[in-house]
């Protein structure tokens, strides 16, 4: 695709620099690891760092303690250290609780998990609301215990205290109260395209929409939070708030190296949707479209009844459907900062319309304007007009014929064929000179 050409270097190179450090920090629900790692999101774009406590209620839903980890191995008798918290943090069961016993093959067994249709992978498993513990081992790992000699030492040094989830969040206003929501999830240890990517992508787009926030219609509100249980704390602090977003976006799994697509939001007719695929047809993408499903991410807390936000996901290499999902191979072999932009660019590209779909009124409905007395004619004569001039003056007179107030931007793009940046920017000049308003 001729867009390769255009990457911005140093951008992708930045990126690159932020994969490598945050990729092995070892995050889970709560805990230091998700701290440090919004603190480096800190350096791109001004996060504020807020805590829920442990044991705060949160509709059906209770904050657990916070848990840390600190090292973990597994060692034969003489001493040789078989798996190594170190190597990989996907090594230890996410919430693990301490342990430092000798155990025979058979004990530790039940305590392995392995991919045996993916055996050079290790599996990325959690256990945040049952008590217990585990490793997660590849298939050669699981052979090598198995057969060793004698008694095995498992120990997880990690504990379980009263402290507080941690999540981050920016809010940018734009000129109306309505909102949009970005979110993304910083809950997975080291694994790069579920989703450090759409963390990393989340914060470069909002650093974007800050450097042009005087432009922008809708204020934005933008999370990274540990995946449901972070979503649901923030609904439940943020009740009042949730109900001013018009619709929203999950930020996950968007820089692998397979097709981009995007999973569409509860309602397919939502403009969110229809936007999304203007712009895969504009830049003529072929797209994967996956239609809401009630499996997912977060959209499952902000689409919940009590919320019913349209929350759409643009990825490349989406969640559940790339063989290396969940497990150690989704490593930053398999991302690339390339892509990253490349997906980065098509939410810019779809913000930068949905932000424009405002809803205008002609304030001079009876009969036409008098265009050329407001230097809205071109003054070239002639029946044929060059096309840029001649966009310009059908977009002037579509939206002097349909703007009454209650069709949107988009709704006038679809009409006429017109894109809706054209649109917008004729429907600005006309605001400026007194001839339409925001309906
Ligand atoms: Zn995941």
């Amino acid at each position: 695709m001729g867009n390769a050409a255009m990457i911005d270097v140093s951008l992708t190179h930045e990126i690159d620099n932020y994969l490598k450090r945050l990729f092995p920090i070892c995050r889970s629900i709560t805990g230091e690891g998700n701290r440090e790692t919004l603190r480096i999101l800190q350096e791109i774009v001004p996060l504020q760092v807020k805590e829920v406590p442990s044991g705060t209620d949160v509709y059906d839903w209770t904050i657990p303690q916070e848990w840390n980890i600190r090292d973990a191995w597994i060692e034969d008798e003489a001493g040789r250290r078989l798996i190594d918290f170190s190597d990989s943090n996907l090594h230890v069961v996410s919430y693990s609780e301490p342990v430092d016993a000798w155990l025979d093959w058979d004990e530790l067994q039940s305590h392995l998990h392995y991919r045996e249709d993916l055996p050079e992978a290790i599996p990325y498993r959690t256990t945040y609301y049952n008590l217990g513990w585990s490793f997660c081992v590849n298939g050669e790992q699981y052979e090598m215990l198995r057969a060793s000699k004698g008694k095995l030492h498992a120990r997880i040094d990690s504990s379980f205290s009263d402290g507080s989830l941690s999540y981050g969040e920016l809010l940018i206003s734009g000129r109306l109260k309505k909102e949009i929501l970005l979110s993304c999830y910083i809950c997975h240890p080291s694994m790069a395209n579920d989703s450090l990517s759409g963390v990393l992508l989340t914060a470069f787009l909002a650093n974007h929409l800050l450097a042009m926030q005087e432009e922008l219609n809708y204020s934005y509100r933008i999370v990274f939070v540990p995946e449901t249980i972070g979503a649901i704390a923030y609904c439940a602090t943020h009740e009042a708030d949730m109900r001013k977003i018009e619709s929203g976006f999950v930020v996950t799994t968007v820089g692998g190296p397979g097709k981009l697509g995007y999973k569409q939001s509860f309602d397919a007719s939502h403009p969110i949707n229809r936007i999304i695929e203007q712009v895969f047809q504009e830049k003529n993408i072929d797209r994967v479209i996956y239609p809401f499903d009630i499996h997912g991410s977060d959209e499952r807390q902000y689409s919940s009844q009590g919320f019913r936000i349209n929350v759409a996901s643009i990825s490349k290499d989406k969640y559940y459907e790339y063989p290396f999902y969940h497990t150690s191979l989704d490593n930053l072999d398999f991302v690339r900062s390339e892509a990253i932009v490349e997906t980065l660019e098509i939410y810019e590209k779809v913000i930068s319309k949905l932000d424009k779909n405002i809803i205008y009124r002609n304030k001079m409905p009876n009969c036409e304007v008098m265009l050329s007395k407001h230097d809205l004619y071109p003054k070239t004569g002639g029946s044929f007009l060059p096309s840029g001039l001649e966009a310009a003056l059908d977009a002037r007179l579509w939206l002097l014929f349909l703007c009454d107030g209650g069709v949107s931007l988009l709704e006038i793009a679809e009409q006429t064929g017109l894109s809706i940046d054209t649109l917008y920017d004729s429907a600005c000049e006309m605001e400026n000179k007194g001839i339409l308003e925001r309906g």
